[in-house]
């Protein structure tokens, strides 16, 4: 099944008079979605009761529910404080995941910081190898993907992504289009470009993973830096455009979940990706 959400909640949700996230999974599913990303990025604050309540009402409406974990986890730190605030997060993470029913959660890599690169990204796989040695085993079933970033001073290159993934088969990608667009300054500009990311993942980490990618999709505002601000729909002089993404999902059958980032928009163009899917299939 193809899935279609919403990062948190949407301006609609607040002005149809919702106030609780336990109300979010009644409301998506009159909507016609099927998927919720949590938002957990300023940390992970709930309460056993409520990630509990969360996943029953989840699972009634038929809800795919994940988690986006806290910004300040940064893998490829040098700092011993920050790999074990890192490793912190990242374990009431799944633990709220774990309470709620939710399968995956998301994660982005982090700076780049002080040195190269390729020292970043060797320190970030070895904090990940301790991820799964020390704390997956306690959370079989999930997920941890790791997030594809928009700013080049950030972790998260395709390449980068693919890399760390390959650590362990719990790590999968959580592919942000608009991020790979905004750090290739307007890189994915029709079907091809999207062709060769899914060719890439499919040669680095195997079909399966295309087959059951893990999205993050919205506009957005880039500069030379990469990543400035995510956009809308609405907002038609920002790119990427998701049809042809949408072309190649239905022609491939591929079963991702699309958690639609829009600023403010994201219950409505969560559906209008969604309605562009079935367009083709
Ligand atoms: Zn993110």
């Amino acid at each position: 099944m193809i899935r279609f959400g919403p990062a948190g909640n949407a301006k609609s949700f607040y002005e149809a008079g919702h106030k609780s996230s336990l109300e979010v999974p009644e409301y998506l599913a009159s909507a016609g979605l099927n998927a919720y990303e949590y938002q957990c990025g300023r940390g992970v604050n709930v309460k056993r009761e409520f990630c509990r309540s969360l996943g029953e009402k989840a699972q009634e409406h038929g809800i795919f529910l994940s988690i986006h974990a806290p910004y300040f986890i940064n893998l490829g730190t040098p700092d011993p404080a920050v790999m074990e605030s890192s490793l912190r997060h990242i374990a009431k993470s799944l633990s709220a995941a774990r309470d709620m029913g939710a399968a995956r959660i998301v994660v982005h890599p982090g700076s780049v910081g002080k040195g190269s690169r390729e020292e970043a990204i060797a320190r970030a796989e070895r904090l990940l190898a301790q991820v799964a040695a020390d704390l997956l085993p306690a959370f079989s079933g999930i997920s941890l993907c790791l997030e594809t970033m928009g700013k080049i001073n950030q972790l998260g290159t395709l390449e980068e992504i693919i890399r760390l993934c390959r650590v362990d088969k719990a790590f999968i990608p959580a592919v942000d289009f608009g991020h790979l667009h905004a750090r290739g300054i307007g890189a994915i500009k029709g079907r091809d470009d999207y062709e060769e990311i899914l060719q890439r993942i499919d040669a680095g980490l195997g079909g399966e993973i295309v087959q059951n990618l893990h999205v993050h999709f919205s506009t957005i505002e880039y500069s030379k830096g990469g990543e400035v601000r995510h956009r809308t729909f609405a907002e038609t002089e920002y790119g990427p455009d998701f049809d042809p993404l949408a072309q190649i999902i239905a022609r491939d059958g591929l079963m991702p979940v699309i958690i639609s980032e829009s600023v403010g928009f994201q219950t409505e163009d969560a559906l209008a990706m969604k309605e562009m899917v079935q367009h083709y299939l």
